[in-house]
Formats: C-alpha cells, structure tokens, sequence
C-alpha cells in the first residue's frame, strides 16, 4: 500500500468506486475518464511500480488479472465484438497512476495501431 496511491485508496476503501469484479488479488473498476463507451481498469490490490521491478511474487497476481479480464469480457458482452488491452508503462506511454494496472477498451472499433 502507498498512502498516496489513488487506486491502493480505492483498493482499500478508502475511496469509493464501484467494484464490478473482484478476485484475490484484483480488481475491476470503470475509468473515470473513458476514451471508449467500454473503459475498464483491472487493478491488482497491491501496489506493484515498474513492470521491471517485478518478481515471482507477481505470477499469482498476473494469473488472477488475466482471470479477471476473462470474465469481464463476458459480462459486458465483448467477447465476440472483441476489445484492446493496454499497460502504459512510464511517461512515453502516458502512464498517469504509477500503480500497475491494465486498460480494457471496448465497445466501438478502435482505431489500429503504428
Ligand atoms: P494510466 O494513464 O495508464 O496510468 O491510467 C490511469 C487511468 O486511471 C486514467 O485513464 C484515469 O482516467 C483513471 N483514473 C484516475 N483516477 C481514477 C478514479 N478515481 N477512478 C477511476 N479511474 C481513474
Ligand atoms: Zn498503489
């Protein structure tokens, strides 16, 4: 837990947010800010930085994250209409919340990449 993580507060409680799904180690929320009619963030409950710092101690996490993106593509109804996965990872990528966490885009044809 960082005490000025956004999402380990919400992870905690300590901020509201509607919690659409949740496993051992995650959980879904919707983005605040959506770039999709669809935008949910998967959030592991402990605050894991840089994807370069992680260790074994992720793999269950990264399981359960994978799990949780499963199900969700099957409670919205994406499953065959299909969505994008997205990690920002540093400030090239645009990454806001230095608390690893996965986009799911979906909803609409998203544009194609490079
Ligand atoms: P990233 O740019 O990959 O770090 O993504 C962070 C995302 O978190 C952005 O898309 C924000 O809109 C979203 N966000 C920030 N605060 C909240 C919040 N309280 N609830 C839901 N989403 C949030
Ligand atoms: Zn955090």
């Amino acid at each position: 837990m960082s005490s000025d993580c956004i999402f380990c507060m919400i992870g905690v409680g300590s901020i509201k947010s509607e919690i659409l799904y949740n496993n051992d180690t995650c959980f879904v929320i919707r983005d605040i800010d959506p770039k999709a009619p669809i935008h949910l963030l998967v959030i592991p409950y402990k605050h894991f930085g840089d994807l370069t710092n992680l260790t074994s101690d992720f793999y269950e996490t990264l399981c359960d994250i994978f799990e949780a993106m499963k199900n969700m593509a099957l409670q919205m109804q994406i499953k065959d209409t299909g969505y994008r996965i997205v990690i920002n990872q540093g400030s090239n990528a645009g990454q806001q919340v230095e608390h690893l966490h996965v986009h799911m885009l979906a909803g609409k044809p998203l544009s194609t990449m490079g």
